[in-house]
């Protein structure tokens, strides 16, 4: 049916560890789909800081994390993969005639000789705050990432929390804002100390506004945010607000991953460092998804599991084909796949 798609390998999570992996199984002639719960390619880049830099890509002294995965769609162009976003991947089952069968809730069937789980921390999903009616505006004026810093142009922020992202965002939003008021439950910040120092001399400039308090209440028409209420020792405090940004932190749920039979470790999976193998043969499991002694949670790492995954793949894809190493650099062939000679 037009909901079933046969291939070589599905690709579980488009973070850039999935998308590198298109990569380096192009290159030995395996096609790939690519299967994410998130709306666009990047899992973590794209989604918690498209517009922060990384500073330990080899080779790029600083990019961010929007560009990182606009560079790695551009490297995998050639290879064609073909991507399903917007759905989760619910079931792996094994096939009697060795293949797999992937179910996703969007109704979809995949046929693969080979599952390569790059999931990274799972389905993960931002907190939300414990007010009544709060998802009516989310997506519309309430955001827990900033995708575009110009959504916030001019606009009355509050952002609530106390890490990070919270801070992050102050510092980094105040000076396109009309007013932007932070607001934490407690004086103390968990955030890096050099950046509550920033925050502070805004406060003390007059630039930004801090109350200490707990969100209570929002009040608003059609998802379109007004006021947010807060309780605070000296009683409730309303602020006019027209976008809010709460960072009450993600939960890195496992989800389905967990329920296929696959040997874990502290909810990761478990794999070797040779073929990045898990104990189903024919499942191997790439970047923050697995789990192996001395495991660093780099995107750095994530690239190198893709590269020896992928040799041992397309030995279960084409068992009798010998394959030759090549590099990108010197190889005519390799340089045909990818479209340069
Ligand atoms: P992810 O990026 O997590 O992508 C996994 C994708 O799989 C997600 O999009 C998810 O939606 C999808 N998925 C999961 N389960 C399913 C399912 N059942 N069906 C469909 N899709 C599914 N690393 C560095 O190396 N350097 C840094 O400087 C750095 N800075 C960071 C800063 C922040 C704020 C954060 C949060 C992380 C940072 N990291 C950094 C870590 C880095 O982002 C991760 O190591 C990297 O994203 C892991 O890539 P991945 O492809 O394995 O997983």
């Amino acid at each position: 049916s037009q909901n079933t798609f046969e291939t070589d390998v599905v690709i579980i999570g488009g973070g850039p560890v999935g998308l590198f992996a298109v990569f380096e199984l192009g290159l030995l002639d395996l096609k790939c789909h690519v299967i994410d719960i998130l709306d666009r390619p990047g899992g973590q880049c794209a989604e918690l800081y498209p517009e922060k830099p990384i500073y330990d890509i080899p080779g790029f002294p600083v990019i961010t994390g929007q560009g990182l995965t606009d560079n790695l769609m551009a490297q995998i162009a050639p290879f064609g993969p073909q991507f399903h976003f917007s759905r989760m991947v619910t079931k792996l089952d094994k096939l009697p005639d060795g293949r797999f069968q992937l179910t996703t809730d969007a109704d979809e069937t995949f046929i693969c000789k080979v599952v390569v789980i790059a999931a990274g921390g799972g389905s993960f999903q931002a907190k939300r705050p414990p007010v009544e009616g709060i998802d009516a505006y989310e997506g519309k004026s309430v955001f827990y990432a900033v995708r575009r810093m110009d959504d916030f142009r001019d606009q009355d922020v509050v952002i609530v929390g106390g890490g990070d992202s919270a801070l992050d965002w102050t510092l980094n939003l105040q000076p396109i804002v009309r007013t932007l008021t932070l607001v934490h439950r407690r004086r103390a910040f968990r955030g890096a100390p050099d950046s509550v120092n920033k925050m502070e001399d805004l406060v003390s400039e007059g630039k930004i506004s801090l109350l200490i308090g707990q969100i209570a209440r929002v009040e608003g028409e059609n998802g379109q945010l007004s006021r947010v209420h807060f309780a605070t020792e000296a009683g409730d405090v309303s602020l006019p607000a027209t976008r809010m940004l709460p960072f009450f932190g993600l939960t890195m749920k496992l989800g389905p991953v967990g329920d296929w039979g696959l040997e874990l470790n502290d909810n990761l999976i478990a794999v070797d460092t040779e073929k990045f193998a898990t104990s189903v043969p024919g499942v191997f499991a790439i970047g923050d998804i697995n789990t192996y002694p001395g495991k660093l949670k780099l995107i750095l790492s994530g690239f190198h599991e893709a590269a020896l995954m992928a040799q041992a793949a397309k030995k279960i894809v084409s068992p009798d084909e010998r394959v030759v190493f090549q590099y990108t650099t010197s190889s005519t062939k390799l340089q045909k796949k990818l479209g340069v000679a």
